[in-house]
């Protein structure tokens, strides 16, 4: 029997044609988009033929028919779903996925270098999203066949974990020694890491979980100094007196990562005077002298008045001499913000004269503190009129651009506020010994009270940075830190960054800004737990003491015993011999270790050093979070450019984080955090927190539009929930019909199956290669819309829907059957698959339940897809395109009522429609035929011309088809009409379908059958 093509009659030339349209060839599809419109059509029908299921499994013939066999449960309840899990875990061996794939002989590698969380707090969410996203890509990439180089790892040292040992220690905190110190922290970080690691693995995180990596190893300490001193020897990192970002709080430099910015913060903004002492030539013109003339200025941070050393004006603006209404006095400010300003003042200002920014130069004015101190008028281009005065005090020692402006015009850059953020003895008595943001403040604005140049003081609410784990304000001083300089680095950083790939595409430029706005990296940190910056300094001069052999004697050191030698060893046994006789020998030791720590941006940064594998160390994927963008995606481009002018990454994936159900913020005061730990088991009320299981956290995960923020609440777990539930249905109808198929004996040959089911195939085949082009693009959403879309339109609604009367009624080894059974077989196989590195849990899951597999291996040792270029058959479309249309118009004639219970006379002009449809069914009318399967009718009669009587019950229906093959290349529109009538027969008892001759006979197939057996 051959069902695919059977053209009635015998003509050669029709059999060609036949070939033509079911054969794989040459003809292409030419209707995109006409499978949504069949989608539209088979939804409808499913009314018609769903009941069969149920309705043959009753009555006196049930045991003849073949209904589904399968133990996969339909739905696993309550704990069934973890506890599911954890077998499969042990039973399909994922803690020793890794090692195996490591071991297989495989020429491709992928690395995904694992960005190291940092080892503080319990699993949360955000890792969640993170570490999945990272195992969806490498399943994915194993079972095509590539080695995974996946080594975990953890940030481990560093002021957050320093904060929080000694927050918990309270009082204590103060006599402990900095080994005590580290001491406590390493076990805190190593507690950490436990219950991050358990959670990882439990998430089904396939990894090197017994080879990590972790900042606070000896060995990976050894190699970051090293690169350390690589960089120093380059010239790359220097030591210098600049203002840093410092918490008073933590009495520690912090970066620009260690920072956040809090918009609700109150700052005590002040208008103050600069009494001008020496106008510049061309402003002395300007005014005559009968009055006193002051520069005037804004500032947000009073405090750092005393620290003025200059005012600077942007010399291409317009600058404008007022007279204030109210005091009489003449002031000096930028034109455009005379109005602005005098309002602000409560005032009114009279220009008298404008001039240009230029003729400043050269001018001076006083102090308005400090008697006898004067603060020269500078150029300089930071200046805006965005806010302020157009007239800029400035504190070198507290802003980054204050400091360019003093280096270049050589102004002191003396800080008078020490590391608790307290005013020294040089502020002057009645400052000393005053926080700075505190009474500080408020003593400076009396003193410029006092002196009579204050004019106004007012509350400014404004973005301030504060410290990322004090959540207290931090301030700019200047003190003597650690730098690297980024500025070339950055240009190269910047080309290198040309030939990466970023997914979403807008992360490049949101990391090269981001970069930018850097304008050094200040990476020393006056703390304990971290890798000390392997430095000796000398005794009495402002000298250190580095080299390569120091460097080398401390690596080893460290390498075998770990950091602690530096707070542990004494001075002399950490300088090498030939160094040491050199700088005063054992007894009169010039020199003394650095008490300053490494960032721990660098700590991390340096990762690619120590955990990439081969000669290029280089990753082909880094997938963070977007604040790495500014963290460590950054710090590790910094650092591999610095060492060796190459990007550590080929593709660089950016996700958001993870937000409440709202898009709010998740915190414990809101009360919408979600522990990863009750999503998989349950919370304490399990009607309310269910236990979900993985598989739904990994869902959710690959569902979600990652490139964005990610919402996650309970209705958004019970949606991923209902999702596999419905896929597990589907997987199910599959498991329970391939029952008894063994592939290797009962397989119908592609051409010699059932059209419907080669169409099938057809179908099955361009959704495998949609999905693996969306795994690599890592665009897990679509896969899972895509597959999605495929198992409830073209399977459940469409397909399965035809099917089950070939299944369940015809005998068990009919190559009918068999050849159902062949397609089903290749889209259960394509489908989990599909699935697998999303929900490995389930897909495991469902070969245990593969009738055909005795012994079943794990899905992730069986490689990825294999389609068959013979299931490519475009023309395919075109035939039950235009079959879809006869039956969508049947359907819809007939809404609410059984398709079964009428019979549909099909009438065609001949030509090419009818040549094609006429494959369907060869005889003029039948109850058999693939026509009438789809049709889902009594009987489908197919005729040439109208029949010679219609019936009084008829309704004819009529309609056009488009014939579009070969790119176009034929092309014709045919007429159609559909006749439909109630049926003439009566219901089969076995089959139920209306093909009987009598109520209580079987139909002739269901006859067959039965006599058969
Ligand atoms: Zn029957």
């Amino acid at each position: 029997m051959r069902w695919g093509l059977r053209p009635r009659g015998p003509g050669p030339g029709a059999l060609a044609a036949a070939w033509n349209l079911w054969g794989p060839p040459r003809l292409l599809p030419c209707r995109p988009g006409w499978r949504g419109a069949a989608r539209g059509l088979v939804v409808r029908s499913v009314a018609g033929a769903s009941n069969q299921l149920q309705s043959a499994s009753e009555g006196k013939y049930r045991d003849t028919v073949l209904l589904p066999q399968t133990s996969f449960p339909m739905k696993l309840l309550g704990r069934q779903q973890p506890d599911t899990e954890l077998e499969l875990q042990q039973k399909c061996g994922f803690s020793e996925l890794y090692s195996w794939q490591r071991e297989r002989k495989v020429k491709t590698e992928f690395c995904l270098h694992d960005g190291p969380p940092y080892a503080n707090g319990d699993p949360h969410v955000g890792h969640a999203l993170n570490k999945i996203l990272k195992d969806i890509a490498n399943r994915y990439h194993m079972m095509r066949g590539s080695k995974i180089h996946f080594v975990p790892g953890w940030d481990c040292h560093g002021l957050p974990i320093e904060v929080k040992v000694l927050s918990e220690l309270g009082g204590k905190a103060r006599d402990l020694s900095a080994m005590e110190i580290r001491e406590k922290a390493r076990s805190f970080a190593k507690a950490a890491i436990e219950k991050q690691r358990s959670a990882f693995i439990r998430w089904g995180i396939m990894a090197d979980w017994d080879n990590g990596y972790y900042t606070f190893d000896g060995s990976y300490e050894a190699k970051q100094l090293r690169i350390f001193y690589q960089m120093y020897d380059k010239g790359l990192i220097y030591r210098s007196y600049k203002p840093v970002f410092w918490s008073p709080s933590s009495r520690t430099a912090l970066a620009e990562a260690e920072l956040e910015y809090n918009p609700q913060h109150v700052s005590r903004s002040v208008y103050v005077k600069f009494p001008l002492s020496k106008p510049a030539p061309k402003l002395a013109s300007l005014i005559d002298g009968s009055s006193p003339v002051s520069i005037l200025v804004w500032t947000t941070q009073p405090w750092t008045i005393p620290a003025n050393q200059a005012v600077c004006y942007m010399p291409d603006a317009k600058y404008a001499v007022v007279k204030c209404s109210t005091s009489g006095e003449l002031y000096v400010l930028a034109a455009d913000k005379v109005t602005f300003v005098a309002s602000a003042l409560k005032t009114t200002f009279e220009v008298i004269s404008t001039f240009s920014g230029a003729d400043l130069e050269n001018g001076t004015c006083a102090h308005p503190l400090i008697p006898d101190k004067v603060s020269p008028l500078l150029p300089a281009n930071h200046v805006t009129m965005t806010k302020g005065t157009g007239l800029v005090h400035t504190a070198p020692a507290h802003g980054m651009e204050d400091y360019s402006v003093a280096s270049q015009h050589n102004l002191s850059t003396d800080c008078l506020v020490d590391e608790d953020g307290v005013f020294t003895a040089a502020a002057g008595p009645e400052l000393q010994n005053k926080a700075v943001l505190d009474e500080g403040t408020d003593v400076v604005i009396k003193m410029l009270q006092a002196s009579k140049n204050l004019l106004l003081e007012e509350k400014l609410v404004h973005s301030y940075p504060y410290d990322w784990r004090t959540k207290k304000p931090v301030v700019i001083r200047a003190s003597k830190q650690w730098f690297i300089n980024i500025t070339e680095l950055k240009a190269t950083a910047k080309e290198l960054l040309k030939k990466v790939k970023f997914i979403p595409g807008s992360a490049q430029n949101a990391m090269v800004d981001m970069m930018d706005r850097r304008p050094y990296w200040c990476i020393s940190r006056q703390r304990v737990w971290g890798v000390p910056i392997p430095v000796f300094h000398h005794k009495t001069k402002d000298e250190v003491l580095i080299n390569s052999q120091t460097i080398e004697h401390i690596a080893k050191l460290v390498e075998q015993h770990g950091s602690d030698i530096w707070w542990t060893l004494p001075p002399e046994q950490l300088l090498p011999k030939e160094v040491l006789s050199q700088v005063g020998g054992p007894d009169a030791l010039e020199y003394e270790p650095g008490r300053d720590i490494l960032d721990i941006w660098f700590d991390s940064g340096t990762s690619w050093a120590c955990v990439l594998p081969g000669t290029d160390q280089r990753a082909d994927l880094y997938l963070e979070g977007k604040d790495q963008l500014g963290g460590w995606f950054q710090s590790s481009l910094l650092t591999s450019v610095a060492v060796r002018k190459r990007a550590p990454f080929r593709t660089v994936v950016v996700h958001g984080f993870t937000l409440g159900e709202k898009g709010e913020k998740m915190s414990k005061s809101l009360g919408n955090v979600i522990d990863p730990d009750v999503v998989i088991n349950g919370g304490k009320d399990q009607s309310k927190e269910p236990p979900y299981g993985a598989d739904v956290l990994r869902w959710w995960v690959a569902e979600s539009n990652v490139f964005t923020e990610v919402t996650l609440g309970p209705s958004a777990l019970n949606a991923a929930r209902e999702d596999i539930s419905k896929l597990r249905n589907t997987l199910r109808f599959l498991l329970g019909n391939v029952a008894g198929f063994n592939p290797e004996t009962d397989s119908i040959p592609v051409n010699k199956m059932y059209v419907l089911d080669q169409y099938v195939l057809h179908l099955l085949q361009d959704l495998a290669s949609k999905i693996t082009d969306s795994y690599k693009q890592y665009d897990f959403g679509k896969v899972i819309r895509l597959l999605q879309a495929f198992y409830t339109r073209e399977l459940s609604n469409f397909y399965f829907s035809i099917i089950k009367d070939r299944l369940y009624c015809e005998k068990a080894n009919d190559p009918k059957r068999r050849s159902c059974q062949t397609a089903l077989a290749e889209i259960l196989d394509v489908i989990v698959r599909s699935f697998a590195p999303i929900l490995p849990h389930l897909a495991e899951e469902v070969f245990q339940h593969v009738p055909y597999l005795k012994e079943p291996k794990s899905v992730f040792r069986t490689g990825w897809i294999t389609t068959s270029s013979v299931w490519k058959k475009p023309g395919l479309e075109e035939a039950m395109e235009s079959a879809c249309a006869m039956r969508d118009a049947f359907l819809r004639s007939i809404p609410g009522k059984n398709a079964a219970e009428h019979q549909v006379t099909i009438v065609i002009e001949p030509g090419l429609l009818f040549e094609i449809i006429e494959m369907l069914q060869a005889e003029e009318t039948s109850s058999t035929s693939q026509l009438n399967e789809l049709m889902m009718a009594s009987q489908t009669t197919l005729l040439p011309q109208d029949p010679p009587a219609m019936p009084a019950d008829a309704t004819e229906l009529r309609g056009t088809f488009l014939i579009n093959l070969e790119g176009g290349d034929i092309r014709e529109e045919s007429e159609y009409k559909v006749i439909v009538t109630p049926t003439t027969k009566e219901k089969c008892p076995r089959c139920w379908k209306y093909t009987a001759e009598a109520s209580d006979t079987l139909c002739p197939r269901c006859a067959d059958v039965v006599g058969g057996k």
